[in-house]
């Protein structure tokens, strides 16, 4: 079966890191039907924005994409592409796996941690203002629409991938309203899945316990500035943004991609790392339906990683970025 997908490869790297990605993708078997759309610094000039309205048809058509990093300039008044993107598609679960790859330096070797972030509401609803020049306010809101959806994003994924534990993690305590909603809504929902595993943390409980004892942890569901932070803090876990995948999904698209920024000060030296990306395109495969094909493309990225040959400086390697790639696809076919 053919997919097609909206390919933005970005600016900065985000080109060198999307060939990458097309030439493992291509060695995995899939056949995608790349529909590439040029968003970011490099189209502002000719379009007036980073993020024309062809690109997000695109997305909205194909329902699925995959992007490199894009460049927020500072101080230009345009907003994030990425913020944009989410916005305008309602991409509401932010899923951020962070799992331990052997041959990448990190403090610990068996993480297996999701975390799903809501991505709409909370204190990034952006409502803030002056009260007077000394003081600021700034509203945080969460609704039962907004947590119940996300909560039951967690409990889908759970399943679907054969996870035991769901934990919704919240400072209901102190914010007896917002989180208490939160985690209300949280509760109701885990009595929809008696076959996964319920618990909730208070966040800052939840940020010692995953440095102390990771592995007691599986899949967590979180309000959008709480899921912000803990999301990098996993990231951390196990060897920090080269190696972080992202997704951005709603009911009628989802969008994957790095977690990391363009590192623009790499651009066109075939320098940086492509597994972020490449993992992001793991997580693309299975959202498409192409389990096999995403276990065997992750398989590959761990053995090449494993090995600590063909990798990039970051890993330790001497290796460019189209020369990882090529090693990975190779291992595929
Ligand atoms: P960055 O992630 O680009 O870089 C941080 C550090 O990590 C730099 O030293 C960089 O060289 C290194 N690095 C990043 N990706 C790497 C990779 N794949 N392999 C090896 N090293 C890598 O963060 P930044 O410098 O804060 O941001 C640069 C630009 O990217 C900014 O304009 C920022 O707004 C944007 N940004 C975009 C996204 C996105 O598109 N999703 C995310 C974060 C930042």
């Amino acid at each position: 079966m053919s997919h097609k997908v909206t390919l933005i490869p970005g600016d900065g790297t985000g080109p060198e890191l999307s060939a990458a990605l097309e030439t493992v993708v291509a060695a995995t078997g899939v056949d995608i039907e790349w529909e590439q759309q040029d968003a970011g610094l490099d189209v502002m000039e000719e379009y007036g924005t980073p993020l024309p309205d062809h690109v997000v048809e695109s997305v909205r058509r194909n329902r699925v994409a995959i992007k490199g990093p894009i460049t927020t300039p500072v101080g230009s008044g345009f907003r994030s592409v990425n913020v944009a993107l989410r916005k305008s598609l309602d991409l509401y679960a932010c899923l951020r796996p962070a799992r331990s790859i052997k041959g990448v330096r990190s403090h610990y070797d068996d993480i297996d941690v999701v975390c799903v972030r809501e991505n709409t509401e909370d204190l990034y609803a952006g409502i803030e203002h002056m009260v007077t020049d000394d003081a600021a306010e700034s509203i945080k809101i969460i609704t039962r629409k907004g947590s119940e959806r996300v909560v039951r994003f967690a409990f889908e994924y759970a399943r679907m991938h054969g996870r035991r534990k769901v934990t919704a993690v919240h400072k209901a305590n102190i914010m007896k309203c917002t989180d208490g909603l939160f985690l209300r809504v949280a509760r109701e929902v885990a009595g929809d899945y008696p076959d996964v595993e319920f618990e909730d943390r208070i966040v800052d409980n939840m940020c010692m316990q995953l440095v102390q004892k990771p592995e007691l942890y599986d899949v967590l569901v979180l309000p959008n500035l709480y899921g912000d932070i803990v999301s990098d803090l996993c990231a951390g876990l196990v060897g920090g943004l080269g190696v972080a995948p992202g997704a951005n999904i709603g009911e009628d698209a989802a969008v994957f991609e790095p977690v990391h920024g363009s590192a623009p000060k790499y651009t066109g030296m075939n320098k940086v790392n492509p597994t972020a990306l490449l993992l992001s395109g793991v997580l693309l495969l299975d959202h498409l339906g192409e389990a096999e094909a995403s276990r065997r493309m992750y398989d590959a990225i761990a053995a090449v990683i494993g090995e600590g040959k063909d990798v990039t400086y970051d890993l330790g390697g001497d290796a460019g970025t189209s020369d990882m790639a090529a090693a990975i696809a190779r291992k595929l076919s």
